[in-house]
């Protein structure tokens, strides 16, 4: 609110007009006038004072200009007054805002020992026995008249820090009334607040003036200023000052405080004004100190908070934040070291798994040299079990040649033949043992004593390889080897000699079946029977079916086993090893009984991919 500019023109110009001639035909001095209880209470007051200046500058006078806070601070800054008689604290702010000069200090006729003579008093309705000290306004409603005001709230504000009450944070609710103040004793007194902040005397003048019944009230936390006639709840601080703006002359100023410090106690001005004239200049230093503590008006800014206020004033948080950083570190670290526990211990478990692939390697290959060995063996076996009919076979290429030879001698010896005759014996000498060679030369591949390869072979030729081994002995035994080999089988991806192995162990096991069985190789398809051809997955499947003895209970289940045998001089590792050479070629192995008598053993491979097929 601002007063609207009522200048209480007080121009005596006319009356003393030729006592100071200098001022005159200047314009009135402008006195703002803090009018803190509306506009009449400050023209009631004021006006007397400035009445007493215009009175010593008759040819210039002087005007009253009563402003509200804003109005004050918009008047100064402004310009438009050259002096300002304001409450204390919107004095120390004008000083720093706009450089506004104190030239006197009101000596209050209530002022304490020391001239100063504003403070607060903190009121409660007679009876509130559960506010006696500062310190019980926490939790409590409590109304002041405008945070602006210096005595009427500032100065309590500072008190009940100390009492350790924040009015803006420990209060149920802070409330401010605005002028005229009268309104926050009747508030206190109607209970709508629990107490009320008012400037020292205040209580006093509206009690002296009958508008209220000081018994109905109490002050809180009262105390005693040496001196000082009103009740009080906090210190005292520096009355209100006069002050000159930047603005001012100079010379104006020192006749103003000259004029005032010559006004007598017992001045109308000064009784109407309730003081007893004016002083020098008090120290605003105590006003500082505490605007510094508020950190309001000129030390508003150090409201920005600093990290120590937060630090102070959230220790709770922050000590319960550095708990909690405290235990995430320790987290932290345990995660940590049970990393690095577990990747400790993987490292080793990789260090045993790769120890045991290492062992598991060595073992395959110690495993696939002994399966060498075993299958160089059992081919040595075959071979020494038909030694007898192999050097019978042997023997027909070696007796023709030997009878070719003695024919040529004779001849020769006799003196006939011819030249043809002799070439024609030559050469079938020597088919004879080209002929020879070729069984050496088979059995020498046979035994030999090698790593398996893998190479597109062809079943059909592994089967007559092998059935050339042992056509010795089935001619010998008088049992007939029928051979039914499908054409056009695909290759298979196969170690050609194992495989010959296979059906040299097969047609080795039917020959022995069938030795000594009457009838065995009489009839229709009798004898033993190698049959190759396709499954119905396409694999090629290679069969030797026989008419002899047939699968015992106990031979049916343990066929495989190795060292099973039912023969005197057997070794019962044949089947076992057909068995392992088939399976390491992705094929299958197995017996059945044959329905005309006898067993058929079969065994499947698998056909070589396309792109096998055509390698060498
Ligand atoms: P071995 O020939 O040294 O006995 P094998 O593993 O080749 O070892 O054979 C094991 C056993 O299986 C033979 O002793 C025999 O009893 C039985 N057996 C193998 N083939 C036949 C077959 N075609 N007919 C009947 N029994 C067979």
């Amino acid at each position: 609110m601002r007063f609207t500019v009522r200048p209480v023109c007080l121009t005596l110009a006319g009356m003393l007009a030729l006592a100071v001639p200098a001022w005159a035909a200047e314009p009135p001095i402008r006195v703002g006038v803090l009018a803190y209880r509306g506009g009449d209470h400050a023209n009631a007051v004021w006006e007397p004072t400035v009445r007493y200046l215009a009175e010593r500058f008759p040819g210039r006078g002087a005007e009253m200009v009563p402003l509200d806070l804003p109005g004050m601070e918009a008047a100064v800054g402004a310009g438009s007054v050259d002096f300002v008689l304001t409450n204390t604290g919107n004095y120390v702010e004008l000083e720093a805002r706009h450089g506004v000069t104190r030239i006197a200090t009101l000596h209050s006729s209530r002022a304490g020992a020391s001239g100063a003579a504003v403070g607060s008093a903190v009121i409660a309705r007679a009876g509130r026995e559960d506010i006696r000290s500062l310190g019980d306004l926490k939790g409590k409603t409590v109304m002041a008249v405008d945070p602006d005001a210096f005595g009427g709230f500032q100065v309590a504000w500072g008190e009940m820090l100390k009492a350790g009450v924040d009015p803006y944070g420990d209060l149920k609710g802070l409330r401010f009334s605005g002028f005229p103040v009268d309104r926050i004793a009747f508030a206190v007194r109607d209970g709508e607040v629990d107490a009320g902040v008012l400037r020292a005397c205040v209580l006093e003048e509206l009690a002296q003036e009958g508008r209220l019944d000081p018994a109905q009230f109490h002050v809180v936390a009262p105390r005693a200023a040496p001196g000082f006639g009103c009740a009080l709840s906090t210190g005292l601080y520096p009355d209100w000052p006069l002050a000159r703006l930047a603005s001012t002359p100079e010379d104006l100023a020192k006749a103003v405080v000259v004029a005032l410090f010559q006004m007598p106690a017992d001045h109308p001005a000064a009784l109407a004004g309730g003081y007893e004239g004016w002083t020098v200049p008090m120290d605003y230093q105590p006003v500082h100190g505490l605007f510094r503590s508020l950190r309001i008006g000129p030390y508003e800014h150090l409201r920005d908070v600093t990290l120590l206020d937060l630090a102070r004033e959230h220790w709770h948080w922050l000590a319960l934040a550095a708990l909690a950083l405290l235990w995430w570190a320790a987290h932290s670290l345990r995660v940590e070291h049970l990393i690095k526990v577990r990747t400790a211990e993987l490292r080793d478990a990789n260090r045993e798994l790769r120890r045991e692939m290492a062992e598991r390697r060595r073992a395959e290959d110690t495993a696939r040299e002994r399966q060498k060995e075993m299958d160089h063996v059992a081919r040595l076996s075959i071979l020494g079990e038909m030694a007898s009919n192999i050097a019978h076979e042997l023997n027909q290429p070696l007796g023709a040649i030997a009878n070719y030879a003695r024919g040529c001698t004779r001849r020769l010896e006799a003196g006939v033949g011819t030249a043809a005759e002799f070439a024609e014996a030559s050469r079938a000498i020597a088919a004879q043992a080209d002929r020879a060679g070729q069984i050496i030369a088979r059995i020498r591949d046979f035994v030999r004593k090698r790593a398996a390869r893998l190479e597109p072979a062809d079943v059909n030729g592994a089967v007559e390889a092998a059935l050339e081994l042992c056509a010795g002995r089935a001619r010998s035994a008088n049992i007939p080897v029928t051979r039914a080999l499908a054409a056009g089988l695909p290759p298979v991806l196969a170690d050609r000699v194992q495989i010959e192995q296979v059906v040299l162990n097969l047609v080795k096991n039917a020959l022995d079946a069938m030795e000594g069985v009457a009838g065995g190789a009489a009839g229709e398809g009798g004898g033993v029977t190698v049959r190759t051809g396709l499954d119905g997955e396409g694999r090629v499947e290679i069969a030797v079916a026989d008419r002899g003895h047939g699968l015992s209970a106990e031979a049916g289940t343990r066929l495989f086993d190795p060292f099973f045998t039912t023969k005197p001089g057997g070794m019962g590792l044949g089947l076992s090893i057909c068995r392992t050479i088939v399976e390491s070629h992705g094929g299958h192995l197995w017996a059945t009984d044959n329905p005309g008598g006898g067993a058929i053993v079969r065994f499947v491979l698998p056909a070589a991919a396309e792109e096998h097929a055509d390698a060498p």
